[in-house]
């Protein structure tokens, strides 16, 4: 195949054994992560879709709600948020997720997963599949998606190509981040080419917010602390706060992006409560400074530059507890 987006035939060779499941799998199910965003969404959709289009029978699940923002996606009223009842699968894809646990608790206690094929650009991804393909260089689990279509030369349809469009589009910030590399933009070129419409994926997403997720913005901003001599800041979310305003966890995605964005910070934090002495912990990093590490030594995981975690206990030491880890890196990340 001389396509001239296609990728070399050393890369292609690695889907070899995933384009083998899918011709000989009739009934295929594909998973994403916990809290998903738009690669969670776009990917699984994007690959649900693509795989129906060739008559396979697909179950899309995501143990969470669609967030708002995604709902326009096409196929998104076809993804269960239970997997009670479902028939066993020849094969799973599980899609930009590093550890099994984050695909629920549903999907653990599944018995009929068939084989399992892990697809997936976190660099802390435990290789749980039965097929690993993890991609640290791709900008999202969508562009690995979409090298996966082309190996098995299934076709991208419109609907296919707006949902890995907006999967590639959502991770790299919109091509804001380092993880825009020129494969990135050409093949989010290409899936325009074949139907994706940026200003209406635009629109969905960056100009379709609810009211009170701006209410919610200025309740957070007015948490705002710098430390570490203005390196690290701070913004806190609670309960009480979603309450307030009347809206779920989604509701304030991406509000840690807004710790990272001013002058001398090397590193956003965002801590959302999530239950009494619980919180979700978001980190965003623009200098040198690898947070998936960090993340990881507190049991979670992500990118370099944006990663997560959970974490118990007081408020106060909990804080203390991260930014102490936090300023080690930092510290280290200076000397190296
Ligand atoms: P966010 O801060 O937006 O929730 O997540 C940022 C990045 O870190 C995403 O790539 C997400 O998949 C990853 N991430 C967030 N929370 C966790 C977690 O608890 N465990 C792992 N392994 N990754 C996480
Ligand atoms: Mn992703």
């Amino acid at each position: 195949m001389s396509h001239p987006l296609f990728l070399s035939k050393m890369d292609s060779d690695i889907f070899a054994p995933v384009v083998d499941e899918i011709e000989r799998g009739k009934r295929f199910l594909v998973v994403s992560h916990v809290n998903p965003e738009g690669d969670a969404v776009g990917s699984l959709l994007g690959l649900a879709l693509a795989l129906r289009g060739i008559g396979k029978d697909v179950v899309a699940f995501l143990e969470d709600e669609v967030p708002d923002v995604c709902r326009f996606l096409p196929g998104s009223g076809t993804i269960v948020h239970s997997l009670d009842g479902v028939e066993p699968v020849d094969c799973t894809f599980a899609v930009d997720c590093g550890q099994i646990e984050r695909l629920g608790e549903d999907f653990v206690r599944f018995n009929g997963r068939g084989r399992l094929v892990n697809l997936d650009h976190h660099k802390t991804n435990d290789e749980f599949g039965d097929i690993n393909i993890v991609l640290p260089g791709a900008s999202a689990a969508g562009e690995i998606v979409y090298d996966l279509l082309k190996a098995a030369r299934i076709p991208i349809n419109a609907d296919v190509a707006t949902n890995l469009y907006v999967a590639i589009h959502t991770d790299t910030g919109s091509f804001r981040y380092a993880s825009a590399t020129p494969e990135a933009f050409r093949k989010a070129g290409e899936l325009v080419s074949l139907g994706a419409d940026p200003w209406d994926v635009s629109r969905n997403v960056y100009e379709s917010y609810p009211a009170k997720r701006f209410e919610a913005l200025s309740m957070v901003l007015s948490t705002l602390e710098t430390v570490s001599e203005g390196r690290i800041a701070v913004l806190k979310v609670t309960l009480d706060m979603l309450k307030k305003v009347g809206g779920g966890k989604d509701i304030v995605d991406g509000f840690v992006n807004y710790a990272r964005a001013i002058k001398g910070v090397e590193v956003g934090v965002l801590f959302r409560e999530c239950g009494p002495d619980e919180y979700k912990v978001s980190l965003r990093s623009k200098g040198n400074i690898d947070v998936s590490g960090v993340a990881k030594s507190f049991g979670g995981g992500g990118h370099p530059h944006a990663s997560g975690f959970n974490i118990s206990g007081e408020f106060g030491e909990v804080k203390q507890k991260v930014l102490d880890a936090l300023r080690k890196a930092i510290k280290e990340g200076l000397r190296s």
